[in-house]
């Protein structure tokens, strides 16, 4: 089992001559069944901010399916699902961030209920906060992956990969390569996913006396642009690195938050693995927050159903194609256009558009005060809500994702699995898994962002649902693709595996 190492190859980019990662032996920690532990910030149902959650929650138990025992790592946050639980603390120790001690506790579910095996990593003063992500970032991810090392160091039985997740958890790599601490550790395998590129947990070069010792020449190995850059520490150290479609691990080449010339360095051990869907949260026929449960045998009533809902709770007609947006505010996702497309939209189209999401504020502001403006055929849910999402993935015509960046993308998937047609920039995970009814496909793509380019595929797409006499044909065609884990986490699987054989 060898490592993919880094080359000093001749680059003019001085930032990747730090690093040339030190000679490692072969040694087999695979036994007969592999075991993985995810070392993650979100897992859902416990703790959910967007994708990354969907994806750690879903995972394992396709993996556990196909012959890999997988755990996963979080925090311990005070929110509603461990407020709702009880645990029993099986172990407990002290970390150091610098001169600070900090206590913590490794906790499990008393009674598991989940499908999947959790454990949480508890530093009362650092994580346990009604938040996942804030201000006070570096300290609380720095203590949750010590804490995390410190706890595997103890086992008895070592995991046989360690697969992180994100820029929280991109020093975990750099750790186990570099930190005396976890010698015993360095011959792990460890993957480093990328949810997203764009977020990479700088923090400044004074607190690198956070970490475990470590031989400081090595310290380029955390440094990008000057500064400590996890994401980048992660894609120097892990032995392979995922990204959440081919698409985007094509796009990160050229536009990486900064970080393209390491990707490009790095991309013999890059692969881009598409999500799937967890059908047993995901699916119409049984997914308990809907308001009709349908299947592709009573689609149209099923959706009927549930349109006819949101129409009242929102005070939409029922007759006119609704389109909806669920998301966060934010640049990426193309949030800033929305007002202007929403206005114009609802002064020139025959619809209706409702949108769930938060983040800028101004942005909010706006969507807010559009409700003046439009009041019978638009809407509005400023916040976050999983159940209002499972009902509007269901009960709309149209879900739109004008997107500049998605790295995978999931509500396409979603709305797909509810028969509710995707608007999709051709972009990331979207271009891979969307296309364009005029091409036989269940969607609707554009290929540039902006105001005009989203109002065109609008009107495609309103045009579309007067003339296509029997929408439900498309709706059943498009619930019958297989966007499942069953199929990606065997890539994972086999990722796994040809470290072991390479
Ligand atoms: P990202 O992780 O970039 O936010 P993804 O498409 O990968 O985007 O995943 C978004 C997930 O978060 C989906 O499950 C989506 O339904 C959910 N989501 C986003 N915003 C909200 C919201 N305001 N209320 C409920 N669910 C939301």
């Amino acid at each position: 089992m060898k490592k993919t190492r880094s080359k000093n190859v001749n680059l003019t980019n001085l930032k990747l001559l730090f690093y040339e990662l030190t000679k490692q032996n072969s040694l087999d920690y695979f036994t007969s069944m592999m075991n993985v532990i995810h070392i993650s910030a979100e897992c859902y149902p416990i703790a959910k901010v967007g994708g990354l959650a969907d994806v750690v929650g879903a995972l394992p138990k396709y993996q556990e399916n196909s012959g890999v025992k997988a755990m996963v790592v979080m925090p311990f946050y005070d929110n509603a699902f461990t407020r709702k639980h009880q645990f029993k603390k099986i172990a407990e120790a002290e970390i150091s961030l610098g001169e600070k001690t900090y206590a913590y506790q490794i906790l499990r579910l008393k009674k598991n209920t989940l499908s999947i095996e959790v454990t949480f990593i508890n530093v009362p003063e650092l994580l346990f906060k009604d938040y996942v992500y804030s201000d006070d970032d570096t300290e609380r991810f720095m203590a949750f992956q010590i804490a995390a090392l410190d706890w595997i160091l103890s086992l008895k039985q070592k995991p046989s990969i360690i697969h992180c997740h994100d820029h929280h958890t991109g020093l975990i790599p750099f750790m186990l390569q570099e930190c005396y601490r976890y010698k015993e550790l360095n011959q792990i395998p460890t993957i480093l996913s990328i949810h997203n590129a764009q977020y990479q947990g700088w923090f400044p070069h004074d607190l690198m006396h956070y970490l475990p010792a470590f031989d400081i020449s090595h310290n380029g190995l955390l440094d990008w642009d000057g500064v400590i850059n996890p994401l980048a520490a992660g894609i120097k150290c892990a032995w392979r690195v995922t990204t959440v479609s081919e698409s985007y691990m094509e796009e990160l080449q050229q536009d990486a938050n900064g970080l393209e010339s390491l990707l490009s360095h790095e991309r013999d051990k890059c692969v881009g693995i598409l999500n799937g869907i967890d059908t047993s949260v995901w699916n119409p026929e049984t997914d308990d927050m809907l308001t009709k449960n349908y299947s592709i045998n009573n689609i149209q009533t099923g959706k009927t159903a549930n349109k006819k809902w949101l129409c009242k709770e929102f005070g939409f007609s029922l007759s006119k194609p609704l389109f909806a947006f669920i998301g966060r505010l934010v640049y990426e996702k193309s949030a800033d256009l929305l007002p202007e497309v929403i206005d114009k939209a609802l002064s020139e189209k025959n619809c209706n558009i409702l949108i769930l999401g938060s983040g800028d504020k101004a942005i909010e502001q706006q969507l807010e005060e559009l409700k003046l403006k439009h009041p019978t055929n638009y809407n509005k849910c400023i916040g976050y809500d999983e159940q209002l999402s499972h009902r509007i993935y269901a009960g709309s015509d149209f879900l739109l994702m004008p997107s500049r960046v998605e790295p995978c993308g999931l509500n396409q998937l979603y709305a797909m699995q509810y028969g509710t047609i995707p608007i999709v920039h051709s972009t990331g995970g979207l271009k891979d898994t969307v296309t364009d009814v005029k091409d036989d496909g269940f969607g609707f793509r554009f290929d540039h962002v902006s105001v005009q380019d989203c109002l065109d595929t609008i009107q495609r797409a309103v045009t579309y649902y007067e003339e296509t006499p029997n929408l439900k044909n498309i709706r059943k065609t498009m619930m019958k693709v297989d966007h499942s884990w069953d199929a990606s986490a065997k890539k994972y699987n086999d990722l796994y595996k040809s470290i072991k054989t390479s």
